[in-house]
């Protein structure tokens, strides 16, 4: 059994082999590490292991995990699970980034949450591109009315994509429907810029894609991806909860 320090070095590596296979810079793809259900004493392992951004499904695991983590000064939560408007307040002085936004009312009130404190949160849209009944995100046709709606918002930044393609287990299978979010981006208005803008100039100029997981992570890659949202392959299998899928 690895620890979580030398399977994050494991997942490093073939970030950026990745990246070279695909002829993208070294560095142009960010590892979100996803530590849904794991305690948050795992992420203080993946901390100190020099990981800083971490991904959370639920509001209410996300918040208990900052409250212990208040210490970790480097650390950024980045919600990747469905946010629901009612949620936002509770959410939003522990997340430096939303990659499910699929909707302009919980647009309006993230916004009026983060403005309460005075932070902006970085946002990007779920898109549901397999088109999935069951599935949240928003259909490709409502992005630009979205996106301006974010850019209403004076304390969100509208920074890019996200999709779930649907589960399978050959990561061919995710191929063209990250091939898709991609092609979506350059006939959109432009992302705003970063929060922090002190990132090198890179892809991400056109705007952030979030796409890819353990199993898909390199075909993810090669189509572009410039957050990766890696659970497994860090910390080990999750312990089964009904939220599970959900
Ligand atoms: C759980 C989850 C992940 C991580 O999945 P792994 O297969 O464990 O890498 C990534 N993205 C989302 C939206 C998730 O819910």
């Amino acid at each position: 059994m690895s620890t979580i320090a030398e399977r994050l070095e494991h997942v490093r590596q073939q970030i950026a082999a990745a990246e070279r296979a695909s002829g993208r810079p070294q560095g142009s793809v960010k590892l979100i590490a996803v530590s849904k259900f794991h305690p948050a004493s795992a992420i203080r392992e993946a901390y100190a292991a020099g990981q800083r951004d971490f991904g959370e499904n639920y509001v209410q695991e996300l918040v208990s995990k900052a409250a212990e983590l208040r210490d970790l000064a480097e650390l950024r939560f980045h919600l990747i699970g469905h946010l629901q408007s009612n949620k936002a307040r509770q959410v939003v002085g522990d997340v430096s980034w939303v990659h499910t936004l699929d909707g302009a009312s919980t647009a309006r009130e993230l916004n009026k949450r983060a403005q309460g404190i005075a932070k902006i949160i970085s946002v990007l849209i779920q898109v549901n591109v397999a088109n999935e009944a069951q599935k949240s995100g928003c259909q490709e046709e409502e992005l630009p009315g979205l996106i301006q709606a974010i850019q209403a918002c004076s304390h969100l930044r509208y920074r890019g994509l996200m999709v779930i393609p649907p589960l399978a287990d050959d990561p061919e299978t995710s191929r063209p429907y990250f091939a898709r979010l991609r092609a979506m981006l350059p006939g959109l208005p432009p992302v705003q810029p970063d929060v922090e803008s002190t990132e090198a100039p890179n892809s991400r100029e056109l705007g952030e894609l979030s796409m890819g997981m353990s199993h898909d992570l390199e075909v993810a890659i090669a189509e572009g991806a410039t957050m990766v949202r890696v659970g497994t392959a860090i910390f080990g299998e999750r312990p089964l909860t009904k939220h599970e899928g959900a």
